[in-house]
């Protein structure tokens, strides 16, 4: 339990508040006992100044007179005034029946000056006495002593109060800490309680916005980024094992077929080797598909670490248009370039590039009849580049124009020729790590435009 954040923030603030309180109470109970203490002091000095004029006045016996009077007022036990002669005997005094035996002691007599201050404890009384002793003019001693009962009682009503006052602050500032850390930690509760759900496989419950502070409400808002980035992954992922078990069942169920065709034929050696071409054959292209599968998800999960370089896109292109040259003569197609006079660099991947214009270069020639045209342009505008790839194919229909990009999709008019439906998944997200982004252009009868913007080197 005390390795709670919230019950150690409790303890923590609890102890801070009770030693602050104790430093401003011992600091004002300071103050106060010196006050009192100055005060005694002023009013005994006060009332010695006012024997002594009484003594001048009215000599011994009014003096006598006054020390039982003054004494009565005030109350004979909280207070005592005597006269005494140089030899020390008790020349005049008030009633001392509450204070035997005041000794005078050296401490008690001044010796430099006028008076002297002491602070005796006398036998019979529990608090200390301040005596104020004073050397008359005659050399007599004037006495005049004061319980400190008065100011005790002060201090210790103080004492009391405090005493209360700081439980009370220990107990309530204590309960307030606690209540303020535990709705402090709240939000970091419902994030665990929401990490525990992912966990048991919840990927549906975001955590809820609320007021809770704004460090937790960013958690909570990462999290829920996080949750959702999460969810989207495991969705893709079951995609994607759809996709690879629907899609490679179709090879594999070819390869078999025609292994048990030839296998329950009456076959020669020629029709065993034309089955073992063609095993060959879509082994390879089985084996291409799953190498683009896992390279799709190794780019796209950010595992693929792509070592970027200065890449010279108009170079990249001419040796592009170099390689398709033979293809594109075969069936008929005029390879249109149309390239920027000046240099034009990007950071990239040069054979992430390649791969990228194949895939969209091979699709061209695919679709492209005989006779048609593929024209590919290159555009530096500010800080981006317009890489297009077109042809006057059969275009694309607008409602497959969403989907093209998806793994495994091709579309209707293809279903017939040969392809995986992976190759436009690999130039997005080629593109995607590259910073920058693809769109088609087609009206779905004539011809298709590619067009791919990354950034480019200024
Ligand atoms: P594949 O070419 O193997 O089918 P892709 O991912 O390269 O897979 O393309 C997906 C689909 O996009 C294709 O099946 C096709 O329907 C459509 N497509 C791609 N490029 C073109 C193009 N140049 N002209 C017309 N349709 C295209």
């Amino acid at each position: 339990m005390f390795r709670t954040v919230c019950l150690r923030l409790t303890l923590w603030y609890t102890l801070l508040f009770g030693l602050l309180s104790l430093g401003a109470f011992l600091l004002v109970y300071v103050h106060i006992a010196n006050g009192l203490g100055r005060h005694t002091d002023d009013q005994l000095r006060a009332t010695a100044r006012e024997f002594i004029q009484t003594r001048k006045e009215r000599g011994l016996a009014g003096l006598q007179n006054e020390f039982i009077l003054e004494a009565a007022a005030t109350g004979k036990e909280r207070i005592f005034f005597r006269l005494l002669d140089q030899k020390g005997r008790q020349l005049a005094a008030s009633d001392l029946s509450s204070w035997p035996n005041i000794a005078v002691t050296a401490s008690l007599v001044p010796t430099d000056t006028d008076d002297r201050f002491s602070r005796i404890q006398l036998p019979g009384h529990r608090l200390p006495v301040r005596v104020l002793t004073t050397r008359l003019e005659d050399g007599s001693l004037l006495q005049t002593g004061l319980s400190l009962q008065e100011n005790d009682q002060v201090l210790e009503l103080y004492r009391e109060t405090f005493s209360t006052a700081f439980l009370l602050i220990i107990s309530l500032g204590g309960i307030g800490v606690y209540f303020i850390a535990r709705r402090a930690m709240g939000g970091v509760k419902e994030v665990t309680e929401a990490a525990g759900r992912i966990a048991a496989g919840d990927l549906e419950q975001p955590i809820s916005r609320g007021n809770r502070g704004e460090e937790i409400e960013n958690l909570a808002a990462m999290f829920n980024i996080m949750q959702k980035r999460v969810a989207d992954l495991i969705d893709e992922l079951k995609a994607v094992v759809n996709n690879i078990a629907h899609d490679l069942r179709m090879p594999i169920t070819r390869i078999r077929g025609v292994a048990e065709i030839t296998l329950t034929r009456d076959s020669d050696l020629s029709q065993y080797r034309e089955m073992a071409v063609t095993v060959i054959e879509e082994s390879d292209q089985l084996v291409g598909q799953i190498n683009t599968i896992l390279e799709l998800a190794e780019i796209d999960a950010g595992l693929k670490v792509m070592t970027l370089e200065k890449v010279n896109l108009i170079r990249l292109i001419q040796m592009a248009a170099e390689l398709y040259q033979p293809v594109t003569e075969d069936k008929g197609i005029i390879l249109n370039l149309q390239l920027p006079g000046e240099s034009c660099f990007i950071n990239g991947n040069l054979s992430a590039l390649q791969r990228l214009l194949a895939n969209l270069l091979d699709n061209a020639v695919k679709f492209t009849p005989t006779d048609g045209m593929i024209s590919l342009k290159l555009v530096v505008e500010n800080e981006h580049v317009l890489l297009s790839v077109a042809d006057n194919g059969p275009g694309i229909p607008p409602e497959e124009q969403k989907r093209i990009f998806d793994r495994f999709y091709r579309g209707d008019a293809s279903r017939s020729s040969l392809g995986s439906g992976l190759g436009l998944a690999l130039v997005k997200s080629i593109v995607r790590a590259h910073d920058g982004t693809i769109t088609v252009k087609s009206d779905g009868n004539n011809g298709s435009t590619f067009l791919i913007k990354l950034p480019v080197i200024i």
